[in-house]
């Protein structure tokens, strides 16, 4: 293996603004701390998040920050607290700020690291994880969907909406699926989409057509601020609202009495919340990687560029144009 070197390249921001603020800088190797691994990183994660962080709309723990939420890689060091996770272990990790994962290296809690499986590759391994265990764990514990029951997947070609229409898929559910454009909509057909309804339409009366005057009865909203309303129109009875992303901007503040009409379950989940228990990590990742690994989940990897052009990568998804997830490439 090779060795460590003293610093490496990474992207960090100094202060908050638009992809122009990305800076491909060289810095120190981080240290590794009780209880982390040092991963060399292969392919880290690109996240809608990561622009919340650069823009400003979620505060920045410190400055300035290594930009990143997850990546695959291999382990090159542990500390001497940590066991089971020897040099050269492939493994997947997604970690709260500041997890710093556009980098060469990053240091993480042993806790939050995953072995990868032989069947899957690395670059699939951080294509699926965070987004991945964001469907998942969404579909089961927050939506609690059930076969037969209908649902509604906002920006279904996106990188989180294309694993939850297929996610949503294997549980035997029916799927609407929205998107801006009609190369999205026929794309989450192809992912399963049992409907097809287009965002600059009436979505709430064709939905309302769809589904014969019922509703959704789980809702899954990345966009946020231009869909919720709409959510509340088209929620079924006692349905699940999972608003989960700020998109088109966050959602103001909300209303309590707009729930009491139809009983609706109203949740803003984080996924690190539903796996911040080891156990709940282990099982949700076995299960996305078993998905993937038994083909009824499909990786669509839109593009992967380098690292140094990650201001490229986050202009490309905050412009709409991308479908599905995108990768850098830590040479
Ligand atoms: P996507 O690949 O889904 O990209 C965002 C999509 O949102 C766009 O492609 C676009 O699809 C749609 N969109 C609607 N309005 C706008 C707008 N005004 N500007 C930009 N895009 C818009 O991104 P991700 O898969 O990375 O993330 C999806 C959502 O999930 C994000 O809101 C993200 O924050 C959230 N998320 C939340 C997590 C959590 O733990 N709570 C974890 C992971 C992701 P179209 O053109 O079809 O409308």
């Amino acid at each position: 293996m090779a060795p460590i070197p003293a610093t490496m390249k990474a992207v960090q921001i100094s202060k908050i603004g638009g992809p122009e603020v990305l800076e491909y800088t060289e810095i120190p190797v981080p240290a590794v701390g009780a209880g982390q691994v040092l991963v060399r990183n292969r392919f880290a994660g690109i996240n809608y998040i990561d622009t919340y962080f650069r823009s400003g709309l979620y505060p920045a723990p410190s400055m300035p920050l290594v930009m990143g939420r997850e990546a695959s890689g291999e382990v090159v060091a542990a500390h001497a607290s940590v066991s089971g996770l020897a040099p050269g272990t492939r493994v997947a990790y997604m970690a709260g700020a500041p997890s710093a994962a556009y980098a060469e290296f990053t240091a993480v809690d042993a806790a939050k690291v995953v072995a990868i499986p032989e069947q899957l590759s690395s670059e699939e391994a951080a294509a699926i994880f965070l987004q991945g265990l964001t469907a998942w764990t969404f579909i089961r514990e927050a939506g609690e969907v059930k076969a037969g029951q209908w649902t509604l997947v906002h920006a279904a070609a996106g990188g989180v909406g294309t694993l939850l229409v297929q996610m949503l898929k294997s549980v035997g559910a029916k799927i609407i699926a929205t998107a801006s454009t009609d190369e999205k909509l026929a794309l989450a057909k192809g992912y399963g989409a049992d409907y097809l309804v287009n965002s600059n339409d009436d979505i709430v009366s064709k939905v309302k057509e769809i589904t014969g005057g019922h509703g959704v009865d789980a809702i899954f909203d990345g966009v946020g601020k231009a869909t919720f309303d709409a959510d509340l129109q088209m929620i079924a009875l006692k349905g699940h609202l999972i608003s989960f992303g700020n998109a088109s901007g966050a959602v103001p503040p909300v209303n309590i009495l707009q729930l009491g009409p139809k009983n609706v379950k109203l949740m803003r989940p984080i996924v690190n919340g539903y796996v911040a228990e080891r156990a709940d990590l282990e099982k949700y990742t076995s299960e996305l990687f078993d998905l993937v690994i038994s083909k009824k989940v499909a990786v669509k990897i839109h593009n992967i560029y380098s690292l140094k052009d990650a201001a490229q990568a986050h202009i490309d998804l905050e412009s709409r144009g991308t479908t599905g997830k995108l990768l850098l490439k830590i040479e």
